[in-house]
């Protein structure tokens, strides 16, 4: 898996100060894609031991409240395979004391188990280590720049953990400070 950028003080892909990776490769080609340089699968550098621990230590950081995944597009296979190991061993490390989220072109739908996206147990133990999912596809004519973390209004910010526990085909949104609820200029 290669990597197309890392940002170790993140303040615009979830709550607080994070650390983002945003990993190569992604097949969806939404028109107006916000990071389109990352489209191909050699973009950027190979996401190295060397660089997974350099991350490790930027979480290792009272100030750092976690890590968060971007693209390109994580959940193509390719970076579902480079990424699960990873993501399993940060919540080895840190626990609950640092949320993971993960943006991706694809719906909770598709991902979930027996989704047409769910590669099987490689998904279902990536999914197991999130937080929060950022799901769906950035559609221009859902462009709403009064949003926070999602760049169109079909996206969602889905509790993983939730959603997990819930009924079969129930989605539970992630809730926001009520403070945030609204970004409307009025
Ligand atoms: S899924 Fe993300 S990276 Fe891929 S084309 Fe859509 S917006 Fe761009």
């Amino acid at each position: 898996m290669n990597y197309a950028n890392i940002k170790y003080c993140d303040i615009a892909n979830g709550v607080g100060v994070r650390t983002t990776l945003f990993v190569s490769g992604c097949r969806l080609h939404c028109p107006n894609c916000f990071n389109e340089e990352a489209w191909d699968f050699d973009a950027g550098e190979p996401f190295t031991d060397e660089v997974a621990e350099k991350i490790m230590s930027s979480l290792d950081t009272p100030y750092i409240d976690g890590l968060t995944i971007l693209g390109g597009e994580p959940m193509e296979p390719e970076n579902q395979v480079g990424l699960v190991g990873f993501l399993e061993a940060v919540r080895e490390r840190f626990g609950d004391t640092k949320s993971i989220w993960l943006f991706s072109g694809h719906t909770w739908e598709q991902l979930a188990p027996g989704g047409a996206w769910n590669l099987g147990e490689v998904t279902d133990r990536l999914l197991d280590t999130l937080d929060v999912l950022v799901d769906g596809p950035f559609v221009q004519d859902k462009h709403d720049i009064t949003l926070r973390f999602r760049g169109s209004s079909n996206q969602r910010l889905i509790d993983v953990p939730a959603t997990l526990e819930a009924p079969r085909g129930e989605v539970v949104w992630w809730h926001d400070d009520p403070v945030f609820s609204t970004h409307a200029m009025e």
